[in-house]
């Protein structure tokens, strides 16, 4: 049987799970119920299991008792403050809380593999290390559980991860050399001017009016200013004013989002952003201060590993025909699983995901969330495939 059978064998297991999932959603670092269901089937499974690591993380490991490497497989558990609206009958129960990034899949995959792994142990060698993470969605999750201890007592060879993504369709897996998706800091701007009376606007320098010629500029002069291949995004997303339809501010705060896939560009970007703001600010005769301040660092997948887990999908061709292994596919949006990769050689896979719902594919963090069930069972064929190759018992 092929690895992609024996996924399609656990299908109803992983479809179940993640609907059970899908029902009870929490909160970063809430996933109370969430926890104790996966420890208690990873105990179930025959895994060595520790709870409560970076408040509510779970992992577990399977030792084969022959030497080779360990590889970590990293699952993310937490939902988001959203009202679900699928009209699913397994949509939330927890009102205002909906699993609307397609974590509920990822622990779909997590605990179908972790079962595959246990039934396949004598074809496998060294250790397999499941971790269950709270807390993606704000990025703290990951730096919770390496604080706790996510890398004691065992020596981790290689790092995985997966994330079901709905902008691409079932059969489509994405995993670049290199950056696969961006670091993110937060911006803020700080516009200042002389207020004044609304009716006596010509004797103020309005900061509103410069924020508002910021907002228009900066994107044209941001992608002006810097290369091909210095990609990166700066959106404004808040403004905050004055507080009285009467009178014209001193100052305006103006606060977003960097986004970016290396440091020399994050900073470039930075400068960039502070001489557009002084030209803009200065000729109307005002000022303008730009902060920011680092959230995540950039997923960046090791070559080395990237290139094997390419490789190792290739058989999965055979039962799945739409198979397309993409080596370029970058993303802005930002994942923590960062701060695991840069200890560790890693890989995180992309996992094309698309399900419509009226017509329309939504995107992740939406109220309509969904995805295409069957690519749960892509992703446990395609990890477990990767395990087995790393894994691969030597000859004697
Ligand atoms: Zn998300
Ligand atoms: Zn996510």
């Amino acid at each position: 049987m092929t690895t992609y059978q024996k996924a399609i064998e656990l299908f109803d297991y992983s479809r179940d799970l993640r609907r059970q999932f899908h029902v009870m959603p929490e909160l970063a670092f809430k996933e109370h119920q969430t926890a104790s269901f996966i420890a208690k089937e990873l105990i179930r499974l025959g895994y060595q299991v520790r709870e409560g690591i970076g408040q509510t993380g779970v992992t577990g490991i399977l030792d084969t008792g022959k030497p080779g490497k360990t590889t970590m497989l990293r699952f993310d558990m937490d939902a988001l403050p959203i009202l679900e609206d699928t009209g699913h009958d397994f949509a939330s129960k927890n009102e205002g809380i909906m699993h609307a990034c397609g974590h509920d899949g990822h622990m779909a995959i997590g605990l179908t593999l972790a079962r595959l792994v246990a039934e396949n142990l004598q074809t496998l060698s060294g250790k397999v290390y499941f971790v269950f993470q709270p807390a993606e969605e704000i990025c703290q999750g990951a730096l919770g559980m390496i604080a706790d201890g996510l890398f004691d007592e065992i020596a981790v060879d290689y790092a995985l991860a997966s994330h079901l993504w709905a902008e691409k369709p079932y059969g489509w897996i994405g995993i670049p050399d290199g950056p696969v998706m961006g670091g993110s800091s937060d911006l803020s701007i700080i516009v200042r001017g002389k207020g004044g009376h609304a009716a006596k606007p010509d004797d103020t320098v309005d900061p509103l009016k410069i924020a508002a010629h910021i907002i228009l500029d900066l994107q044209k002069l941001i992608s002006g200013r810097l290369s091909q291949d210095d990609k990166a995004i700066v959106s404004i997303t808040q403004i905050e004013a004055s507080d009285r339809k009467n009178i014209i501010a001193d100052r305006v705060r103006m606060a977003g989002s960097l986004r970016w896939f290396d440091e020399t560009t994050r900073d470039k970007v930075k400068t960039q952003l502070q001489d557009i703001c002084d030209e803009i600010a200065i000729g109307f005769g005002g000022s303008a201060h730009v902060e920011t301040e680092d959230q995540t660092i950039p997923v960046v997948n090791n070559k080395g590993l990237a290139n094997a887990c390419r490789q190792s999908l290739r058989v999965l061709r055979v039962d799945v025909p739409e198979l397309k292994v993409d080596d370029q596919y970058r993303t802005h949006l930002s994942e923590d699983f960062s701060f695991i990769a840069r200890q560790v050689p890693s890989a995180m896979l992309l996992i094309g995901a698309s399900k419509a719902i009226d017509g329309n594919v939504y995107p992740h963090h939406h109220p309509k969330f969904d995805i295409d069930e069957r690519s749960i069972s892509l992703a446990v064929a395609s990890l477990m495939q990767i395990v087995t190759t790393l894994h691969a018992q030597k000859g004697d």
